[in-house]
């Protein structure tokens, strides 16, 4: 039996692809062999990455001038990639600082650029419970980029609106949200996600940059694979690629457009979250820990109070079927991830255990 699996990343992943590629293992459409097993030179694996990329682009309807690579290293290798990519001679870079994930950015882009990463807005000193306010940012004149993670997996915010970054690229972590809606590509310079949370198994990270920001020079000295133009040139095959991701990645991309796109995700997505919600704002002993106009629809999370309930919950809640539920270490409680591929039944199944829970342990 399938678990309802509220994990953060790796997470689900729709059923109905697991079973495709079940069915594929051992002889991929006439092959006679794995996607896995199979050269990232052959024909049949060249088309998967070009279907892949198609379906991408119509899925985001993403501009032309645009590129997408395929790479790996992590979303946490980007953090890297990122300044040594857009760096110029006299630039700055400018955070903003909503959780761990982008102060782990901030802290890579001193690397590069020491005291010339500015943090211009954060929510550090409340714990990362809000998205910090985005208005009068000071976006410095001579900024390459500005920075955000857009949604915060382990402290359950999403950014509502973007910043007005004044002109310059607006670069954005969408690990936990990667087409979970609708996102307007032409206002980003650069877009990533790791894709092992709403798109695939882990082990890569897809990319969407704006030609113009794929540069051939460099301020310090980088390493070829660290390089976006490497791959950009290579359509992602400099060297070997996670061919395997690539191809449960491309699969997920037609789940969802065989569902009605992005605009079908963001109203399911909607729908499961805004449950949880309303069930979590009447409960008289779960809390969400979040400002209202901060909430995730992707990442939920939650405690009752006392960390031996929160404990307690966690343990129960296997019985329900309901698994990977216990909140960050960072944060405590709670959190149910609830992407794309987690059916509204198992946000149902949640709830009820929830209720019950609550009448069997409220004093
Ligand atoms: N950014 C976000 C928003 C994440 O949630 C994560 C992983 N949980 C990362 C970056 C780091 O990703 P990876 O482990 O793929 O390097």
């Amino acid at each position: 039996m399938r678990a309802y699996n509220f994990s953060a990343g790796p997470a689900i992943l729709p059923e109905e692809v697991l079973k495709e590629a079940q069915a594929e293992m051992l002889d991929y459409r006439g092959c006679g062999m794995s996607v896995m097993e199979m050269s990232h030179r052959s024909k049949p694996f060249q088309q998967i990455l070009d279907e892949a990329t198609q379906d991408l682009r119509d899925l985001m309807n993403i501009p032309d001038n645009y590129k997408v690579i395929f790479v790996q290293g992590g979303a946490t290798q980007q953090f890297a990639a990122i300044p040594m990519n857009l760096q110029t001679k006299n630039g700055t870079a400018d955070y903003i600082l909503s959780g761990n994930f982008s102060e782990k950015a901030y802290e890579e882009a001193q690397i590069f650029y020491g005291d010339k990463a500015h943090v211009i807005a954060s929510s550090k000193e409340d714990n990362y419970t809000y998205i910090p306010d985005l208005t009068n940012l000071k976006i410095d004149d001579d900024a390459d980029y500005v920075y955000i993670c857009e949604n915060n997996t382990i402290f359950g915010t999403t950014f509502h609106q973007l910043p007005d970054t004044k002109g310059k690229p607006l670069v954005s972590d969408q690990s936990s949200m990667f087409l979970s809606q609708p996102v307007d590509v032409s206002k980003y310079g650069v877009i990533y996600a790791g894709v092992q949370k709403n798109v695939g198994p882990a082990g890569l990270v897809i990319a969407i940059i704006r030609e113009d920001l794929v540069k051939k020079e460099f301020v310090n000295p980088t390493p070829t694979m660290l390089k976006w133009k490497t791959q950009v040139d290579k359509g992602s095959l400099y060297n070997t690629p996670n061919s395997y991701s690539i191809y449960i990645c491309g699969k997920v991309f037609k789940w969802i457009k065989k569902l009605g796109g992005l605009e079908a995700m963001k109203k399911r997505n909607e729908e499961k979250a805004k449950i949880l919600y309303d069930y979590l704002d009447q409960s008289k002993l779960f809390k969400n820990t979040v400002r209202k106009d901060s909430r995730s629809i992707m990442n939920v999370c939650f405690r009752t109070g006392s960390e031996e309930l929160d404990a307690k919950f966690v343990e129960e809640s296997k019985k329900a079927n309901i698994v990977s539920i216990k909140g960050h270490r960072l944060v405590g409680g709670m959190r149910a991830s609830i992407y794309n591929a987690m059916p509204i039944e198992g946000v149902k199944a949640l709830v009820e255990f929830m209720a019950k829970f609550e009448k069997e342990n409220l004093k």
